[in-house]
């Protein structure tokens, strides 16, 4: 056997879909080609260039403490507390590292024994199977018309966790109180995990209520929250994500930080420490905007006869192929290859999703994304039996 040969487990793991999509965008626009991109998984906001030259603080071009700089881990259990009424000790109950993936990916590798199931609803973030089996686990998908009150259907002698993504990329989704109640009997009744996702907590629309699920259980007996800067600052490059968990789990992810990061990027969480609220309100109004522009389009495309799966938040939407013979992936080809319009084939996000696509419609103008839009229900009318 040759020695490039890789460890039979990464034969189980796939590209990320979305990530493979977005580099042919990448090559496309090398070579000429000008494409809508309506594939990103962020938004583009205006956001002045950072100036390090007024930082306070010693160390800055250095490691920093691994379990995030204390003046960043303080402002992040302040906004869990004022924004979401979840109690958050700074010292103990929060780990700051480089990103949300690496952090729910690090929690997983804490957590889990080989053939241990982890719950995953459809459609789901990309990444969450993807981890599941980098750490030895089982990956259980629930298809996308399965209700949340039905997910104990799902729970074995096995199950460990189950992924809340809350509010949901790709459909914009976001539970109710009820579902999220819910969820947390179950977990408690089987001993379970709630990992909950609120990367795109702030983009909900006024009048839809979002609830943080670490306010079910606040004294963290069976929650792990995840969280990012990527979206609601805006800063996905910066690459800054956090864990709030029981000290117990923090004490186990510091380890894996500790020996696979070390720590986020000092200088940028220094900077985002010092200016917290100042980018947040520099954010807010543009994310106000995007989502907005998101039901919009939601408004548009029902009213051209397409189906959107309900969601309200954030800036995607994932669109039904209605009676369109392509599966997701061929019809995403050839809306990029004829089209000139890049989305990502819903079955990226579970094999119940293979009749939709996810539309992102935050890194582009409104009348480009209103361009790409026509081109998909042209692709959807032509290719229609
Ligand atoms: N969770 C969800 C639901 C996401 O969509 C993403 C990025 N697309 C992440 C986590 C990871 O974000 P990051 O690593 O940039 O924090």
């Amino acid at each position: 056997m040759s020695a490039t040969h890789p460890a039979s487990l990464m034969s189980a793991v796939d590209q990320a879909l979305s990530i493979k999509y977005n580099n042919l965008v990448y090559e496309l626009r090398d070579s000429g080609h000008d494409i809508i991109t309506l594939s990103l998984g962020e938004a583009f906001f205006d956001l002045p260039l950072p100036r390090f030259d007024d930082l306070s603080g010693v160390g800055l071009h250095h490691y920093s403490h691994s379990r995030g700089l204390p003046q960043l881990r303080q402002r992040l259990a302040k906004y869990y507390q004022d924004e979401f009424q979840v109690p958050v000790d700074p010292e103990q109950e929060i780990i700051v590292t480089a990103g949300s993936k690496a952090a729910i990916y690090m929690m997983l590798l804490a957590v889990l024994e080989p053939g241990d199931e982890v719950i995953i609803p459809e459609p789901f973030w990309l990444s969450y199977p993807e981890q599941v089996r980098l750490c030895r686990g089982v990956p259980v998908m629930v298809p996308q018309d399965v209700s949340v009150f039905d997910l104990g259907r799902y729970v074995t002698p096995r199950t460990r966790a189950i992924v809340i993504n809350n509010p949901n990329n790709p459909s914009g989704r976001v539970h109710t109180v009820a579902e999220l109640a819910h969820v947390h009997d179950l977990a408690e009744a089987h001993g379970l995990l709630v990992i909950a996702d609120e990367a795109y907590n702030e983009f909900v629309p006024p009048g839809t209520s979002f609830r943080a699920c670490g306010a079910f259980d606040p004294d963290k007996h069976h929650t792990v929250t995840v969280n990012s800067m990527s979206k609601n600052y805006g800063i996905s490059g910066w690459r800054i994500g956090y864990v709030i968990a029981h000290r117990r789990l923090v004490d186990e992810v510091l380890k894996i930080n500790q020996h696979l990061i070390t720590c986020a990027p000092t200088i940028l969480s220094c900077y985002l420490a010092e200016h917290f609220d100042d980018i947040l309100e520099i954010t807010r109004p543009q994310i106000r905007r995007v989502v907005a522009l998101r039901n919009e389009v939601a408004g548009q495309l029902a009213d051209a006869g397409m189906t959107v799966v309900p969601g309200s938040a954030s800036f995607y939407l994932f669109a039904s192929l209605g009676d369109s013979v392509l599966d997701s992936t061929a019809f995403c080809t050839r809306l990029l290859r004829e089209g000139g319009v890049s989305v990502v084939p819903g079955i990226a996000y579970g094999r119940s999703c293979d009749r939709h696509i996810r539309i992102s419609v935050g890194a582009e103008p409104v009348d480009r994304v209103a361009r790409g839009i026509t081109a998909i229900r042209d692709l959807i009318d032509a290719t229609s039996a």
